[in-house]
């Protein structure tokens, strides 16, 4: 399974796509803007076990923010919502204010909808992330991808009843494996961020499912065979979920 995948950027995408279908239970396709949806609905849409889902990425929103009212438009045909999101960077820090603008237009919208699942960007934006989805009860169910917050951000997250995807590429640093220790075992589920996340300059596949079990395994003090179960039946619950939209 694969939570969180960018599956249309690869390189080779109609590969990887059949690729995915035949060999994982479930993938969730996320989007980086509305238009980017149509297109890749058009081609990669076909297969059951691969959720393809409306989005606008932080990092874009500067330049996508007229298709706005495209996204919003999506989400009433769609049961999930993503990428969608913070980026408090420097990088992206000129844009903070459409990407709060964005994101706040499409949590709101999520409630109106009566819940809609979102995979949400929060890179050094945890808070204000938080503080948007307080302001919408009802908006459905967050699943933060690839979460790098403070272990203050994290317990809010975890207060909040946040759900955590996360990738091979989040353990290649010291803190990253220190921080998906802390994370609540019973909300993480496995993604790949592909082709975005990359281990040992390789694209993370959306079959890399195992190789996250064996991490977190090492991480939780559990053998791999734990971690894998446990992941499974995350997996199981959260695809309920975006299966339906709400909690
Ligand atoms: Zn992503």
């Amino acid at each position: 399974m694969d939570f969180h995948c960018h599956l249309d950027l690869y390189p080779n995408a109609l590969e990887v796509f059949r690729e995915a279908a035949a060999r994982n239970e479930f993938t969730w396709l996320v989007t980086t803007s509305p238009k980017a949806f149509v297109a890749t609905s058009r081609v990669l849409g076909g297969a059951a076990n691969v959720l393809v889902t409306p989005g606008l990425h932080p990092e874009i929103a500067h330049e996508r923010g007229g298709e706005l009212d495209l996204l919003l438009e999506q989400m009433a045909l769609v049961n999930a919502v993503g990428e969608v999101g913070l980026d408090g960077s420097a990088r992206y820090r000129k844009g903070y204010d459409v990407q709060c603008h964005i994101f706040e237009a499409v949590v709101e919208r999520s409630a109106e909808l009566g819940g809609r699942a979102l995979s949400i960007h929060s890179r050094q934006a945890v808070f204000d992330v938080l503080k948007i989805l307080d302001q919408h009860p009802g908006f459905g169910t967050a699943v933060l991808h690839w979460f790098t917050g403070t272990a203050k951000e994290l317990r809010a997250a975890e207060e909040r009843g946040c759900w955590f995807s996360i990738g091979p590429a989040a353990f290649a640093s010291n803190s990253g494996r220190m921080l998906a220790a802390k994370l609540p075992r019973h909300l993480v589920v496995p993604e790949s961020d592909g082709p975005f996340a990359q281990v040992g300059g390789k694209a993370v596949m959306p079959w890399s499912a195992e190789i996250t079990a064996r991490h977190l395994g090492q991480a939780w003090g559990l053998s791999f065979d734990e971690a894998t179960d446990l992941l499974s039946s995350n997996a199981r619950r959260l695809l309920q979920m975006l299966r339906s939209g709400n909690q």
